[in-house]
Parts: C-alpha cells; sequence; structure tokens
C-alpha cells in the first residue's frame, strides 16, 4: 500500500484527482497528517465517510511503533523505530535552550564508508522514502507531546545519495500546510557528495549545509572517508563555494578531532589556507570513541589549540557540546546494531 507521507502537498492533490476528489481536500488532508498528527484516517472528521474510505483502502500513515528509548542523563533521547518492513531505524532527539532539534536518519544503514563512523558497520539495505523520513518527526512528536524547532539530516545514511526523496521530504517538513519548519532550522549533512551540491544549489531551498570535512590533505581524508578518493578536497571545496555563491547561505564544516590524526597545528593551518574568505563556521567536533574504531578524541587541550588557531585566523570555530553520548546517540555513534 502506497504511503500517504511520501507525498509533498501538490503532489497529493494529483493523488485526489485520481481518485474523483477535489484537490483542495490535500490541504485538509495535510492539516490532519502534519498538524494534528492523526493517527489513523477515521479521525479526519471534516472528510466524507467515502473519501475516509477511499483513502483507508488506497494509503498507509506508516505510524512507527517504537522500538526502543533510551534517555540520556542530559535528556537526549534515542529511539529505536520499525519502519514497518522488518527493518529499523535510528532518530535522537536533542534539547537546546532555543528548542527541540531532531536528528533524523535518512537510509537503511549507509554506503559510505566513513572510518569514525559506526553506521559503517552495517551494510546499506535501502533508501529510506520521504514519508519514512518525515514520520520519524511525527512519532517523536506524538510520544514526546513537542514541537520540533530544528531537523538535522545527521543520523544514518549520506542524505544526498538518496537525494529525490530527502528534498521531497524537506518540502513536507518546510511547507507550512505540513510541518512548517523554517528552512533554515533544517540542515543537511553530507559526507561530499559534490554533484548533488551542485544540484541543491539549483533547488531553490534555503536550508543549511552542513559538509563533513574531518581532514585538510587528500591522503588523511582519504583514509577516513572512501568518497575523498571519488571526489576530492578541491573539487568539494569549489562545490561548496558554487553553493554560497547561489543560495548566499553560510556553509558548516564539520571537523572531527582524532588524537594525533588531524589535531595539530600544521592541520589547523591548512584548515585556514582551504576555507579563508568562505561564508562559513567551523564546527568542531571531539570525536566519539566507537566499538571497534581505531580513532581516539583529542585531548581537550588540543581542541581548544585549534579552535583558538582558526578564530584567530579569521574563522568563525566553535567546538560541539556533545549529547547522548552515554546513550551512543552522539555524532557517529548511530548505528543499527540493535535492530535485528
Ligand atoms: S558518517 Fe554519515 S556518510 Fe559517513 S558512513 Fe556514517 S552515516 Fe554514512
Amino acid at each position: 500500500m502506497k504511503n500517504i507521507k511520501d507525498y509533498n502537498i501538490d503532489e497529493l492533490k494529483q493523488e485526489l484527482i485520481k481518485l474523483g476528489e477535489k484537490p483542495y481536500r490535500a490541504e485538509q488532508i495535510f492539516k490532519w497528517i502534519y498538524q494534528e498528527n492523526v493517527e489513523s484516517f477515521d479521525e479526519m472528521t471534516n472528510l466524507s465517510l467515502d473519501l475516509r474510505e477511499k483513502l483507508k483502502q488506497n494509503y498507509s500513515l506508516c505510524i512507527y511503533k517504537i522500538l526502543k528509548k533510551q534517555v540520556a542523563s542530559d535528556g537526549t533521547i534515542k529511539y529505536l523505530f520499525d519502519v514497518l518492513d522488518g527493518n529499523a531505524i535510528e532518530t535522537v532527539l536533542m534539547k537546546y535552550h532555543h528548542g527541540y532539534s531532531l536528528c533524523v536518519s535518512s537510509q537503511i544503514g549507509c554506503r559510505m564508508g566513513c572510518k569514525f563512523c559506526a553506521s559503517t558497520g552495517i551494510a546499506f539495505v535501502r533508501n529510506l522514502s520521504s514519508g519514512e523520513i518525515v514520520e520519524q518527526l511525527l512519532a517523536v512528536q506524538r510520544d514526546e507531546k513537542i514541537k520540533i524547532s530544528n531537523v538535522v539530516f545527521m543520523g544514518i545514511g549520506e542524505p544526498l545519495d538518496n537525494y529525490d526523496n530527502v528534498v521531497n521530504a524537506i518540502r513536507i517538513i518546510n511547507n507550512q500546510k505540513g510541518i512548517n519548519i523554517g528552512a533554515r532550522h533544517i540542515s543537511i549533512s553530507t559526507s561530499g557528495v559534490v554533484p548533488k551540491i551542485y544540484r541543491l544549489a539549483e533547488e531553490n531551498i534555503q536550508c543549511t549545509l552542513s559538509i563533513s570535512l574531518h581532514a585538510t590533505t587528500d591522503e588523511k581524508r582519504s583514509s577516513m572517508m572512501p568518497i575523498n578518493n571519488k571526489y576530492n578536497i578541491k573539487e568539494l571545496i569549489t562545490a561548496c563555494k558554487d553553493y554560497i555563491e547561489k543560495t548566499n547561505r553560510r556553509i558548516s564544516f564539520e571537523y572531527a578531532l582524532a588524537k594525533e590524526n588531524n589535531d595539530n597545528l600544521e592541520d589547523a593551518k591548512r584548515l585556514v589556507k582551504l576555507i579563508k574568505g568562505m561564508l562559513c563556521h567551523v564546527n568542531l567536533i571531539p570525536i566519539n570513541k566507537i566499538e571497534n574504531g581505531k580513532y581516539d578524541k583529542s585531548s581537550n587541550e588540543n581542541i581548544l589549540k585549534f579552535r583558538d588557531y582558526l578564530n584567530e585566523h579569521g574563522i568563525v570555530a566553535t567546538v560541539r557540546r556533545e549529547l547522548g553520548s552515554d546513550i551512543d546517540a552522539a555524532c557517529g555513534q548511530l548505528r543499527r546494531k540493535n535492530l535485528t
């Protein structure tokens, strides 16, 4: 059965026309799904019984079941959802002073094979559909009775490797009649799928782009992130410059500091050279040690020296606060190990 949450509002209008219904019904249905967050078509009480019946016969509402919910000491919550086909995914809710931020998964498994990432240990299974991405927000909002204010595509999967479904999910999340989260509060994190960065720049979506950079030489980056063998640092930075020029949006460079790997002053100097003058920000991430991972966390002293060097040379850099690390919910720690 088709998942009704896979359709953006224009597509849903077309679906209703196919059912012999008026297209404006799509707006009513959107309101029920995304604003009222209903769990059945029967709750859509301003639709005729006949239309509700047609919807039931043709579509599912894709309501996730919570398989596991872990709450960290800092309030971060990691969900394990049953995606209704025997697979499961992880989604993480983080509480900040400015609101709730949700880290969503975009694929079951990942093809990218970054060496510092726990998801790497699990083979790629499939892409999530737009509706399966969006349902992560709805399921958490239902469970915690909250309104999510920020979404980051930083869970399991490479969002730009599932480009069409991710972009469509963003259109639903961003739509005023949908979940209505401003595009500037939606962030896509990529390992550097260069052709898709160029494509995203043309989409007219004002979302934030985060680039997992993590190294300043091709040799080192390729050893950490195999995608660098396909699209090297120079090509990546050129694509980022194009994104900034077309969207006028600031790019965030993610840089996970690993002890004696990429955390010395020479790395900081090369980083400054690479991105100086760009509309950007650097997020320094104390790397999280993972099971079988070969990287260790940098010392606090090195992290602060690295940050200070960037700041002193005109690059805005901050050290990311670690949330949820006691439940393996911090960056790079999500995986499907509990899922089967
Ligand atoms: S860091 Fe992201 S892109 Fe890299 S393997 Fe992990 S999930 Fe995939």
